[in-house]
């Protein structure tokens, strides 16, 4: 298979960080209507990671939420043991039992991966912190003001920590939910059904904002991780990878190639006489001549190779899965159109290749790679040499 240009694919080289994508900004006008706007400027793959990061980092919290929602029950229920607040109408060993219950499902959630049950037990001790907290049993006509305000804080927090968009509406609908249940089982508000209201639209409506701030705030932070990772790992003259995204890439690659039993061949380049370059035409026609072997390299590569610009005027590339002929051939094709993109200049390219031999490490692999540039160089440079078995 020959190494030519149609092969170039944009992941032969580090991902630069991405524009927001068409396609997703161009999604269903509802689903578009209920995504952050911040959320929008990602691709849909990075909004997937993005909420799986989320969810899982939202996990402590969540539970510590309900934790603590399940120790103001507890102390609730005390209090009305104890007759230091009257109560709503629950025996208050049935209130320390439901406690109990929302700090195993706190315990649980710690624990549970999957965000479905997790968002179950959610929604389910959301439920009974209301119901045992702030909704009335028939009958009882104690003020209520106090206590669901108490009952709010729990539910707000955890609306600011929901991800995705069904916990997020299975939570404000469990809301909502209990709003109505207060006022069924408490009969008519009368004159203060207004404001009733209000209240509980406007917790909802806080733990939302604060939702999105939160979203914003991710969405910024895996701009700058990706941003930050990019850098470090691209070689901003040729965006080649640079050393350390070698590093990181290469070794997997050929780990994986050896595993599959694939032939590898790593082949080094180094132009010749650069330092003369520099010296005579100065650091800015010396760049310039980089980054035209860098994007000679780059746009001849196909997703089976990795390529690094390693420092300095020397670039590696490891080619697998190619035949000897392929990677040979490859390197040449490289080396003429280095020389015809700069021959108002005459600078030339040497290339050392090693074709992986059985039971070769990879360092041993580069090793002869790097001998075969060596040999090129005292041969007379301009040419390339392969490394013998
Ligand atoms: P040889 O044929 O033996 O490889 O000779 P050479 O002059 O190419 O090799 P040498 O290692 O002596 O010099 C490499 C030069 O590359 C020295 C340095 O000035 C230049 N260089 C390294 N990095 C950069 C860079 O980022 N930009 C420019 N313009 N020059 C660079
Ligand atoms: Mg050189
Ligand atoms: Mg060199």
């Amino acid at each position: 298979m020959a190494l030519t240009g149609q092969h170039a694919r944009p992941d032969a080289r580090p991902q630069a960080p991405p524009a927001s994508h068409a396609e997703w900004r161009a999604g269903s006008t509802l689903a578009r209507f209920f995504t952050r706007r911040s959320l929008r400027t990602l691709d849909e793959d990075e909004c997937r990671k993005l909420i799986e990061g989320q969810v899982e980092a939202t996990r402590p919290i969540i539970s510590g939420l309900i934790a603590s929602g399940a120790m103001i029950l507890a102390l609730t229920g005390m209090f009305e043991a104890f007759n230091v607040a009257p109560g709503i109408g629950w025996p208050w060993w049935l209130v320390e039992l439901v406690a109990l219950t929302m700090a195993g499902s706190a315990l649980a959630i710690w624990h549970l991966s999957d965000w479905r049950p997790r968002l179950l037990l959610t929604v389910l001790s959301t439920l009974l912190f209301a119901v045992f907290l702030s909704v009335p049993v028939p009958g009882t006509q104690y003020g209520m003001a106090l206590r669901m305000a108490l009952f709010s804080l729990m539910p707000i927090a955890l609306l600011a920590l929901m991800v995705r968009r069904a916990s997020i509406l299975a939570l404000s609908g469990t809301m909502l939910f209990v709003a109505w249940l207060r006022v069924y089982l408490h009969g008519d508000l009368a004159a203060g059904s207004a404001v009733y209201w209000l209240y509980n639209l406007a917790t909802i409506g806080f733990g939302l904002l604060l939702g999105g701030y939160r979203t914003d705030f991710a969405v910024s932070n895996f701009r700058m991780r990706q941003r930050l990772r990019y850098q470090a790992t691209t070689d901003e003259l040729t965006g080649l990878r640079n050393r350390a995204g070698w590093n990181r890439d290469a070794e997997a690659c050929y780990e994986d190639a050896i595993k599959r039993a694939k032939p590898a061949s790593f082949a080094f380049f180094d132009i010749d006489y650069f330092k003369r370059v520099n010296d005579t035409h100065g650091h800015a026609v010396g760049d310039r001549i980089l980054q035209q072997l860098g994007q000679i390299i780059r746009e001849r590569v196909g997703s089976r190779c990795c390529a690094a610009r390693m420092g300095g005027e020397e670039f590696v590339v490891l080619l697998v899965d190619y035949p000897a002929e392929s990677v040979e051939g490859f390197v040449q094709r490289v080396r003429k159109e280095f020389d015809d993109a700069t021959r108002d200049i005459g600078v030339t390219v040497s290339a050392g290749v090693a074709h992986r031999l059985e039971a070769e490490s990879m360092s041993q692999h580069l090793r002869r790679a790097d001998i075969a540039l060596y040999a090129a160089k005292a041969e007379g440079r301009d040419r390339m040499v392969v490394a013998k078995g």
